[in-house]
């Protein structure tokens, strides 16, 4: 069995306000072959709780900035997140769980162990775990802050073999590919240093809450734990498919 963690941003996920119904059928469909191809175990960590709940509170301008109006849309969109979730992966026969999480469930041990065995047991009993930051009771020491980093705490968590964080950008370029026409997509990571982080910071960086300097983080942390970490684009779930076909697509860091 493999263990895949992918990593889905709201960017990917939320279309005008709504959840990309078509989006998380393909993504349905790409884990329930996974899992019975290749004998992948998918983990599924899921952001647009946020997104979606400022969109059914009608508040469709600026995100607001204060945490409690945040947490709201979070607690109103989480519950049609999963409902999503629960019905889509349900049509291609596959069951799932939700787990939500704050830096206290990691950083104290026994919740750590709690969360562990919860995700091993779900895993054991075929069902892929839809895990995301518990926004509602995360106050801002206790906050991941972006699922990027989530991610790759959760793929240190279950001992992932492979981190996938599929965005709105094909991976990693050597200059901004929206300024430059021969910008060169780098397809093999072997080391983040400075020299990484500049190009990554300047190369039309990905939507969403982090962009593109938190995958990088990301990478980092899952590179520690000795896990390798894809950077690629959501916009064709069957691109986890590509990954295991060998095919040369996105960019991956090596641990
Ligand atoms: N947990 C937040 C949400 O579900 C998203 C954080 C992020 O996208 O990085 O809306």
């Amino acid at each position: 069995m493999r263990r895949v963690v992918i990593k889905i941003g709201s960017s990917t996920l939320v279309r005008d306000g709504k959840v990309d119904a078509v989006f998380v059928g393909h993504l349905a469909a790409e884990c329930a072959n996974l899992m019975h191809d290749e004998d992948v175990q998918p983990i599924i960590v899921s952001s647009g709780s946020i997104a979606l709940g400022l969109e059914v509170l009608g508040m469709h301008g600026d995100r607001p900035d204060d945490m409690p109006t945040l947490q709201a849309a979070a607690s109103i969109g989480q519950v049609g997140l999963i409902r999503q979730y629960t019905d889509t992966f349900a049509c291609f026969g596959v069951t799932v769980g939700q787990i939500l999480m704050t830096r206290a469930t990691t950083g104290q041990r026994e919740s750590y162990l709690h969360a562990r065995d919860t995700i091993e047991r779900l895993l054991e009993l075929g069902v892929v775990p839809i895990i995301n930051e518990n926004d509602t009771v995360a106050v801002e020491e206790i906050r991941f802050g972006d699922n990027d980093t989530l991610s790759a705490i959760v793929a240190s968590i279950v001992n992932a073999d492979v981190l996938m964080i599929l965005t709105d950008i094909d991976g990693v370029y050597d200059k901004n590919p929206k300024a430059y026409p021969d910008a060169k997509r780098l397809s093999v990571i072997e080391k983040i240093d400075d020299e990484v982080r500049a190009m990554a910071g300047g190369a039309g960086s990905a939507r969403g809450t982090g962009g593109m300097a938190t995958k990088i983080r990301a990478a980092e942390i899952a590179g520690r734990a000795n896990i390798p970490a894809y950077i690629l684009s959501g916009e064709d779930p069957e691109n986890l498919y590509r990954i295991f076909d060998g095919e040369d697509i996105g960019t991956v860091f090596m641990p």
